[in-house]
């Protein structure tokens, strides 16, 4: 293989790399010059696969990359790039948005909260704010407060976003194994069409949601499952004629931008495996039965008979699977005593009602709360940021950090990070808090 074609080939033996990297594996696996083909054993653990060593070709070398682009890699992408470090965003779908569009979750949570003078007010600005805002001016986008998007306007809006940003994407690739250099990523392995590629990069951003690559890498994390549900839309929703006989009410969502198509949550079964890839594919098949039978019943009830299944969400609906145990666990109490950080990436804000010392709070008197830099750092490993649902937060704050208001705004702060660290040349953990702080609001992040 020519430079031209691809650029240089990376050697993987062993667990040890080429160019001096290092590689982890997370399934058992000794390779052996002598076999070319991959061969089946059985162990303790059950069977295995022995992968034989092989070069992998480098697909680029990059200032900064970004693994996943929901909201927070979106963000985290878009920031990056506009530090001047060459940035790539890796997604393993078709579009970016992540559960935002792919899973057909429209409402934009978060977006406002009370101030230290009692007064409500919008919170998520920067990035997140950029998109909402276009959204809003494309008439794609309902209600001033926590705004529910049409996902496909969305998804054109993050691809427009992306490109003016110079971001390279790369969609239709998964990322499947990290590249190690003792504690620091150097990088990751993809799997796509065109095979198994490496990837080098300065500083690597987890955005996978469930985050993957801090796992692999090797850092400590909690898991928690949760409630797994699959979203769908309706449309026709405004045919239904509440005069004819026999007329029954229906739940059929809520609406969108589009006139005549709600969409329709599912809080599904709880305590849900996320990690593990027959329960996801049982709840799938599961959850598409039960949708598909129960339209079938709302057509059957009298005024409803042109309502039908307009789509079902293309990613399940999984609220939360890993968390980092990062530098600094965000917790409750700092939530909702307007704790502030010196270190602080931005600021995000309540859409639901919390149970604090015994009380509930409804969100109308819920204070914004600021989220520090430290929180997006593993312990571990270097040369990685994490952003989105996975961060380092106590368990207690869940219904807030897993918002994509708090995604957004976290994919900004560790887009900017990594890319200032990657153009300064430091690690992550070492780059001043202030100059992030000065690009953050440079790029219109608000943080108090
Ligand atoms: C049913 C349901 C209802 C919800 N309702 C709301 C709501 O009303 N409002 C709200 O604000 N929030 C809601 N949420 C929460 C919110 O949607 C998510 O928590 C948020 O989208 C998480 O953003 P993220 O960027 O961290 O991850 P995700 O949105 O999960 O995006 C992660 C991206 O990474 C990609 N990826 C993952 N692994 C890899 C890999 N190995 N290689 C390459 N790509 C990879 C995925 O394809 C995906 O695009 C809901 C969630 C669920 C499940």
């Amino acid at each position: 293989m020519k430079r031209r074609d691809f650029v240089s080939r990376v050697l993987i033996s062993g667990g040890a790399v080429g160019l001096g990297l290092s590689c982890k594996r997370r399934i058992i696996s000794v390779p052996d010059e002598k076999e070319a083909r991959s061969v089946v054993r059985e162990n303790a653990s059950g069977a295995t696969v022995r992968e034989p060593e092989r070069d992998i070709p480098v697909l680029a070398e990059t200032d900064v990359l970004v693994v996943g682009g929901g909201p927070a890699g979106t963000a985290a992408a878009i920031a990056a790039s506009r530090t001047g470090a060459e940035t790539y965003l890796v997604e393993r779908y078709n579009h970016l948005g992540g559960l935002w569009t792919g899973g057909l979750v429209l409402p934009l949570l978060s977006t406002h909260a009370v101030d230290r003078n009692n007064r409500t007010r919008q919170v998520i600005f920067g990035i997140g704010g950029e998109m909402s805002e276009r959204l809003k001016n494309m008439g794609m986008s309902i209600s001033e407060i926590n705004p529910v998007v049409d996902p496909e306007a969305a998804k054109y809006v993050l691809d427009e976003m992306i490109r003016e940003a110079g971001v390279k994407m790369l969609y239709h690739t998964w990322a499947s194994n990290v590249i190690m250099e003792g504690n620091a990523i150097k990088g990751i392995f993809v799997e796509s069409k065109s095979g198994r590629m490496a990837i080098l990069a300065r500083v690597v951003v987890d955005c996978t949601g469930d985050g993957d690559i801090f796992d692999l890498a090797g850092d400590d994390y909690d898991v928690m499952n949760y409630a797994i549900g699959l979203v769908h839309r309706l449309g026709n929703t405004d045919t239904v004629d509440t005069g004819t006989t026999g007329y029954a009410k229906m739940n059929l969502g809520k609406p969108t931008p589009i006139p005549g198509v709600n969409w329709v949550n599912m809080w599904g079964k709880e305590n849900q495996d996320a990690l593990d890839v027959r329960n996801l594919s049982e709840l799938q098949m599961d959850y598409r039965k039960e949708i598909w039978e129960n339209v079938q019943k709302i057509r059957q009830t009298p005024g409803h008979e042109k309502v039908f299944l307009l789509d079902t969400a293309s990613q399940l609906g999984v609220r939360m699977s890993r968390i980092l145990e990062g530098e600094y666990k965000l917790t409750l109490e700092d939530s909702m005593t307007f704790r502030s950080f010196d270190d602080v990436i931005g600021i995000s804000g309540a859409w639901t009602t919390m149970m604090y010392k015994g009380k509930k709070v409804p969100s109308r008197e819920r204070p914004y709360w600021q989220i520090p830099y430290r929180s997006l750092l593993p312990k571990k490993t270097d040369n990685l940021l994490v952003a989105g649902r996975c961060f380092c937060f106590d368990r207690e704050l869940v219904e807030d950090t897993r918002i994509i208001g708090t995604c957004l705004v976290t994919g900004h702060g560790a887009g900017t990070a990594a890319g200032i660290a990657a153009k300064e040349n430091k690690r992550p953990r070492d780059i001043n808090k202030n100059t992030l702080k000065r690009e953050l609001r440079k790029q219109g992040a608000w943080l108090g």
